[in-house]
């Protein structure tokens, strides 16, 4: 067993695509200790920077005093604490859904959602880059999988025709695609939807506090508001905590929590969580100004690389893009950002796919102004060193 382990990751080396664990210590929002040195992190996906927001920060240390560190039971036997209730409810709110439920985080919320909703006698269209999540639900179901290509409404309307089934048709795909950071066009998804009676299931773990203008998610962007069969957001990026929401009608999640798997059969989260989670959305559904001075900062960085000749494919919000190709080379361009005190990751495949390995930068509402301009001036001088302007 170990040799053959230990073949294969020589193979995962000789390709570039080695992964190792770093074990750091944050500092500030933007700021993380990583063997000795500083580096300004350009990876986190606490677009808001809520995680270190005081009052969000206050309202789990509350909590802890109030109900201990952990639930420790499943949400099905003692774990449903009360904290879960506000939280179902505001969420819901906030979201224009009937009802929410939440689950431990949005991997096990994802499957959750598919394998039990899904029979086999029916469809699950998919787009080609939907997250891994995404993908292992539709592989844990016993429907049938067709994938469409990517963002191409046509393509799956093509797909949708040629499929005879007598049950029932499901399209799932992200809002804000989480390595592309482009979006999915929610207009014409439910003209489709509306068209050809589907269930449609999306997934606005990238969008929730980002995008719209009451940071609802893509669905506001579109105006399409409430109007999905499904929709999954999680607590653990631009709401700086952890977990995540299930939203749909009533009938859908009295069923879910009747035989979604992944929400009976695992710990409930500690009430830190779920507090942490219900302040930041307060802060967000109440301010804008959270929102927008994210987009303030997102603006600059996004002129400042197009200015330099990057091509940011797509992508339009926080999320940026730099495709490199070559596994080796991505990893080259990593290592000398390092070198100039910007910690990223290189990603690679089977994140994306083979050929379009990338530097994915994100940007956070703490980067300041100086921040942002010593990024572009690094990411710049790497840039173009590698031949990628
Ligand atoms: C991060 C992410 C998830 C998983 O959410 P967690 O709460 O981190 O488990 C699901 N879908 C997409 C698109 C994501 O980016």
């Amino acid at each position: 067993m170990k040799e053959r382990l230990h073949k294969r990751l020589q193979n995962i080396r000789a390709a570039g695509n080695y992964r190792e664990i770093k074990y750091l210590k944050p500092i500030s929002a933007t700021r993380i200790l990583y063997e000795g040195r500083e580096y300004l992190n350009l990876c986190s996906n606490s677009y808001l920077s809520l995680h270190v927001h005081p009052e969000v920060m206050r309202a789990a240390a509350e909590a802890i005093g109030d109900y201990g560190a952990g639930t420790c039971s499943s949400r099905s036997v003692s774990g449903s604490i009360d904290s879960y209730r506000d939280l179902e409810v505001e969420v819901a709110a906030f979201k224009q859904y009937g009802r929410a439920l939440i689950f431990p985080n949005g991997y096990m919320a994802n499957i959750g959602i598919i394998s039990t909703l899904t029979d086999e006698w029916d469809v699950i269209f998919t787009d080609e880059l939907n997250h891994s999540s995404l993908i292992d639900s539709t592989r844990l179901s016993r429907a049938k999988k067709v994938v469409y290509r990517h963002l191409d409404m046509s393509d799956l309307e093509k797909r949708i025709r040629k499929e005879r089934t007598g049950g029932k048709k499901f399209v799932v795909t992200e809002t804000v695609f989480s390595m592309d950071g482009d979006l999915a066009p929610l207009g014409e998804l439910l003209r489709l939807k509306e068209k050809y009676g589907l269930h449609v299931v999306v997934d606005e773990a990238h969008a929730t506090g980002v995008f719209g203008p009451a940071g609802i998610g893509v669905e506001e962007v579109f105006g399409v508001t409430g109007k999905m069969d499904v929709q999954m957001g999680t607590f653990g990026k631009a709401l700086g905590s952890f977990g995540a929401f299930v939203l749909s009608d009533e009938v859908t999640i009295d069923y879910l929590v009747n035989r979604a798997r992944t929400f009976m059969y695992t710990t409930a989260l500690p009430a830190s969580t779920l507090a942490a989670s219900r302040q930041a959305l307060r802060l967000v559904s109440g301010d804008r100004t959270y929102k927008d001075e994210l987009w303030d900062k997102v603006r600059r960085m996004r002129e400042g690389l197009l200015g330099m000749g990057f091509d940011l494919k797509e992508s339009q919000g926080p999320i940026i893009p730099i495709v490199v190709g070559d596994d080796h080379k991505a990893v080259e361009a990593q290592r000398r950002l390092m070198g100039r005190g910007i910690f990223l990751q290189a990603i690679r495949p089977p994140t994306v796919p083979s050929g379009t390995a990338r530097l994915r930068l994100t940007v956070i509402r703490d980067l300041t102004p100086q921040d942002i301009e010593y990024a572009l001036d690094a990411i710049g001088v790497v840039g173009r060193e590698m031949g990628l302007v």
